[in-house]
């Protein structure tokens, strides 16, 4: 983690404090809630299910205005959000997971966003929206959209505006939207055996405006829709409906019912992505808990030692590696029976 290039974002946390002296005005109240409503709409609806996952069509004008209102959530540029969340799908609770929840809490929550390290983006896995010219533009200038929404907010309601209307919001926006990396992946329950850990929680999606349905989108990240049952809250879906009426947005996808039934499991009940994220952290406990034995060990014994721990680790690691390649051919193969036979009924 870079602690001097990470102080604004310690700071903007501290000046919350400024309330004590600017005071709540009723005014400034509201514009905290209704800026925390709209622009998690924005990231959810643009940022997250248009920029990242191509859920629905719009045209160049609401794909502008999506990526300017995401932008006013001071969550760095559309371009660098979208491709490393496209990352965090490819390699979900892998080593190449940016932030996955098994490299601890913190880490997922916002350490990964503070580190150097993740500073770039890979215009390599987001070349679909890396060539307009005007979404290079706003994730250069990643500052533009929340500077302009602040200096509103000072405009239209003064200091206590600025303290409680933006910042406040914005703070809140913050640890809201990093709920969804560092506990969407442990808290709930899961309904589809996904390759990873993702999960179902009513009480994220009620603060993410309905992406705490998480392992539903994981299951299928094309849907514009995460709550995929009536009964699962989803705001954001709600909010693209509505415009698909004026035909600002077109072509939602939805999952077909074929996708709905597919890979169900009960909660709690052995999976595939449960098990691989099981197998990580163990092996991981595993050779930590062989170095420190080591250290207090004779020094001469270590070498050698070490080596044979090392020798022993590797093969067992391919050993459970291709153990669950073949259990994960034997779970696609046996789903492709069940497709046939309900097709030949
Ligand atoms: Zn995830
Ligand atoms: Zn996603």
């Amino acid at each position: 983690m870079n602690w001097a290039s990470s102080i604004p974002f310690f700071a903007l946390h501290l000046l919350c404090f400024a309330a004590l002296w600017t005071g709540i005005t009723a005014q400034a109240a509201v514009m905290c809630a209704g800026l925390y409503v709209v622009r998690m709409w924005f990231i959810t609806a643009g940022y997250h299910r248009y920029f990242a996952h191509r859920s629905y069509r719009t045209n160049r004008a609401m794909q502008f205005l999506l990526a300017f209102g995401g932008g006013t959530a001071a969550q760095k540029g559309v371009l660098w959000w979208a491709s490393h969340h496209r990352d965090h799908h490819r390699y979900s609770d892998t080593d190449r997971d940016l932030h996955s929840p098994l490299k601890g809490f913190w880490w997922s929550h916002v350490g990964w966003i503070l580190c150097d390290k993740n500073n770039g983006w890979d215009p390599s896995s987001i070349k679909d929206f890396a060539k307009y010219p005007e979404l290079r533009f706003l994730t250069k200038h990643d500052w533009i959209p929340p500077w302009a929404l602040a200096v509103t907010c000072f405009l239209v309601a003064g200091w206590s505006g600025l303290v409680v209307g933006f910042l406040w919001s914005t703070v809140l926006l913050w640890h809201g939207t990093f709920t969804v990396n560092s506990l969407a992946h442990v808290m709930g329950r899961r309904r589809y055996a996904t390759a990873d850990t993702s999960r179902n929680s009513a009480l994220i999606a009620f603060w993410t405006g309905g992406e705490g349905w998480h392992n539903n989108h994981h299951h299928f990240q094309a849907s514009a829709r995460n709550g995929f049952f009536w009964w699962e809250y989803d705001p954001t879906f709600y909010g693209l409906k509505l415009l698909s009426w004026f035909g600002v947005v077109k072509d939602l996808r939805t999952p077909p019912a074929r996708v709905l039934a597919a890979s169900r499991i009960r909660d709690g009940q052995f999976d595939m992505g449960m098990f691989r994220a099981h197998w990580a952290k163990a092996s991981a406990a595993l050779s930590a808990a062989d170095v420190t034995r080591l250290k207090a060990d004779d020094a001469h014994e270590c070498e050698p030692l070490e080596e044979r721990i090392h020798a022993s680790r590797a093969s067992l690691e391919a050993y459970v590696a291709s153990s669950m390649r073949s259990a994960e051919e034997l779970a696609s193969l046996s789903r492709r029976r069940q497709r046939e036979v309900t097709l030949v009924e």
